[in-house]
């Protein structure tokens, strides 16, 4: 098939993997700087990116745009802390243009809420509708050990100023062994009082951290069962897009996510695929396989060879991930950091 007839094909069918498939939703990574350190997702010690290394904010959204063309209708911007990157508004509004003209569904981000009181009235202008706040405690000295400098009341203040702006707001925490088990329900009650929704997430084992994973790790069937003690928890259709799996808690009237890497994988429906900030794409969160992207990107004005190199890397993507935590492996599932592919 010649080049031409190639990529209208492509443009026909969209991006469809191996088994069948459809890659609507792109996560992209533009930055690998956070300014917190969660013992479960960084070393205390980074080594970060050099600034030269990463794509500017407009070579992203040239990638994003090549997405959105092929298929992709939901875009997450993430990191790292995307609200710590320079300019990171710019982008935010160069994509906006996707949703004015019905290209894509959903523009949405994924942030610590560190800095997100001075950016949610923009990011509503942006026409972002949706944002996940990660927070793993309601305690501000175990937050500050959690996150190793962070400080919960500029999460809260930016969660404040995300509903103020209209923004709704998810609650992402990843369930810890031995450290926010015991406040499950507490933050439940919380989130659920605000209006918010909270989504709890098991650790998966990625890059190299201090602790060893099975130190961390707190199976989410056995939160579950525990939480059916005390709640009714009725299963909801709500589908975000992404991995998590929704019940409606009839006490409290809010919507709890299951994300359950380790006890029930969800690789069957992916449909995702993940951008770094140097212009790597990750077909799968839990494989070591990438595409390089800015090559091409950097080669030639015309999208042709970024397509090809996108439609390569679609046709590879893999089955699903091999996460396994247990005492006898010390090693993680993959070399590289959450910070490094985003959440
Ligand atoms: N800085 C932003 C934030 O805090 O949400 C975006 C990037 S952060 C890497 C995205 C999400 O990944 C956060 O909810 C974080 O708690 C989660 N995360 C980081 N490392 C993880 C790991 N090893 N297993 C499970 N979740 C992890």
């Amino acid at each position: 098939m010649d080049g031409a007839n190639r990529s209208y094909r492509i443009r026909q069918v969209g991006l469809i993997d191996p088994f069948g498939r459809a890659i609507s939703y792109l996560r992209v990574s533009v930055t690998d700087r956070c300014d917190f350190r969660c013992v479960y997702c960084m070393a205390e010690d980074m080594t970060f990116l050099p600034k030269r290394d990463l794509l500017t904010l407009e070579e992203l959204d040239r990638v994003c745009s090549v997405f959105v063309d092929r298929g992709v209708r939901k875009l997450r911007i993430t990191g790292g802390e995307p609200l710590v990157r320079r300019d990171i508004m710019t982008l935010f509004r160069s994509l906006s243009r996707h949703l004015a003209n019905g290209a894509l569904d959903e523009l949405t981000v994924t942030t610590n809420g560190s800095q997100l009181a001075r950016h949610a009235a923009e990011l509503v202008d942006c026409g972002v509708c949706r944002v996940n706040v990660s927070l793993d405690t309601l305690d501000p000295d175990k937050f500050r050990a959690i996150t190793r400098w962070g400080d919960i009341g500029k999460v809260m203040a930016g969660i404040d100023a995300a509903q103020a702006a209209g923004l709704k707001v998810k609650i992402n925490t990843v369930a810890l062994k031995g450290v926010n088990e015991d406040e499950i329900e507490a933050l439940i009650e919380w989130a659920h009082g605000r209006g918010l929704g909270l989504t709890l997430i098991e650790v998966m084992p990625l890059g190299e951290i201090e602790t060893h994973r099975a130190d961390q790790f707190l199976p989410l069937s056995a939160v579950r069962a525990r939480l059916m003690e005390r709640y009714t928890l009725e299963d909801s259709p709500e589908r975000t897009g992404g991995p998590a799996r929704y019940v409606r808690i009839k006490e409290t009237g809010g919507l709890l996510g299951f994300i359950t890497p380790l006890t029930h994988n969800f690789c069957e429906s992916c449909n995702r695929v993940r951008l770094t900030c140097t212009g790597k794409l990750y077909m799968c969160l839990g494989q070591e396989d990438a595409a390089d992207l800015r090559t091409p990107l950097r080669l030639s004005e015309s999208n042709e060879g970024l397509e090809r190199a996108i439609e390569d890397a679609i046709a590879r993507k893999p089955k699903g991930h091999d996460f396994v935590i247990d005492r006898r492996r010390a090693q993680p599932a993959v070399g590289r950091h959450m910070s490094v592919t985003g959440g």
